[in-house]
């Protein structure tokens, strides 16, 4: 049967120049003979793919896409459009993050069909990005946001975190505000999360530091939903929010449990119920691809029960939420007895909201949407 799942690629540029306070991605500082590895192998594993279909969206991230210089830039975009001919992708979007943003690159990414960049400006206060051991100020992710959109990107999103460690409400919504003040079409705001291994989950575990309690995050979470609805931008995942018509594409597709191909160290892919991943190392990953051979590794086979469950918790994030009866209908092998208890407890307890066939989380449900997800997993 030919899937009618949409196909994206993604593919993951590994260069950081140094590491931020709480960052777990695999990275490496870019160095031109490394530059040169990763973009000479990326089209090795580009042929070794051999996907004829167009892509959808393109999306790439990082790492930082933006620590590649111009030529970098343009030969990476070659690459990732060659399937796609004359066809447009419906997005392609590029993650930069402040202090690598140059109107030489963003005008030959616009070359090739580039119309979403997303900033990973995170804080607009130089006390709380020294906190996460980012290396920008506020002036240069302003300046970033003009040249971008002096280059005539049609979407812009910025991307920022709340929950930092001494970071009060007033510091986070002045955040806010300069992020609004700015017009983007996208503004994503992550919850900070405490990696294992990283210097910031050490400084926790050492008392040095103290995450936010769950009081403090849903205060949090709270104000930022009010502020951004009031402001004309609305919520349509629990960390994405937009004018209207603006949603990322790409995104929604993943939540929508559609196709993906990952390329380069440590993607992961979910394509026709596999999902794999690359190695988070450009040795391991390049040495195999050259030796004419995919790299993939961790290849799990998708059986109806996991991709019911996924389809449940990744469209519960959504503010569009779920069409239960189409699930039940998709996956015919699966019993959701006790899920549709777990279901109807969560509405008693004003979490979900029925509509037909339809649920969808309230806002208190999205506050605690993790343990909601345990829950879906526990109850199928
Ligand atoms: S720029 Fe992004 S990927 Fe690089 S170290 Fe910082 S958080 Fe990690």
């Amino acid at each position: 049967m030919i899937s009618t799942k949409k196909l994206a690629l993604y593919c993951h540029v590994p260069f950081c120049a140094h590491r931020c306070s709480y960052c777990a991605f695999y990275q490496e500082p870019p160095t031109s003979a490394l530059v040169e590895r990763y973009l000479s192998t990326i089209e090795e594993e580009f042929r070794l793919l051999n996907i004829t279909r167009p892509f959808f969206t393109i999306y790439v991230g990082g790492g930082t896409p933006g620590a590649l210089g111009a030529n970098a830039m343009d030969r990476l975009c070659a690459t990732l459009t060659a399937n796609n001919g004359s066809l447009k992708p419906a997005e392609f979007s590029v993650e930069f993050s402040p202090c690598t943003v140059k109107r030489e690159k963003i005008e030959i990414l616009k070359r090739h069909g580039c119309g979403r960049i997303t900033i990973g400006v995170q804080s607009f206060s130089d006390r709380i990005i020294n906190l996460l051991g980012r290396r920008q100020t506020a002036a240069q992710a302003i300046a970033a946001y003009e040249t971008i959109a002096s280059c005539g990107i049609g979407n812009i999103g910025i991307d920022l975190i709340f929950g930092v460690p001494t970071q009060t409400l007033d510091e986070w919504l002045s955040d806010l505000r300069c992020a609004v003040s700015l017009h983007p079409h996208h503004i994503s705001t992550y919850n900070l999360t405490f990696e294992d291994g990283t210097p910031l989950q050490r400084h926790a575990l050492s008392g040095v530091t103290q995450k936010k309690s769950p009081d403090e995050e849903a205060d949090f979470y709270a104000a930022t939903w009010e502020f951004l609805g009031e402001n004309g931008y609305g919520q349509y995942e629990i960390s994405n929010f937009c004018l209207p018509g603006c949603e990322s594409i790409h995104n929604t597709n993943t939540w929508k449990m559609h196709d993906w191909i990952g390329i380069g160290p440590s993607a992961c892919s979910q394509f026709e119920n596999r999902r794999f991943s690359n190695p988070p190392s450009i040795g391991l990953w390049s040495e195999t691809i050259k030796r004419g051979a995919l790299a993939y590794i961790g290849v799990e086979n998708m059986d109806a029960k996991t991709l019911a469950e996924d389809s449940i918790i990744f469209g519960l994030r959504m503010n569009s939420g779920i069409d239960m009866a189409s699930i039940e209908c998709e996956f015919p092998s699966v019993d959701f007895s006790r899920l549709l208890q777990l279901m109807a407890y969560l509405e008693e307890e004003n979490f979900t909201k029925w509509d037909g066939n339809s649920v969808r989380l309230t806002p208190r449900g999205r506050m605690v949407a993790d343990a909601i997800a345990l829950q879906v997993l526990e109850a199928m």
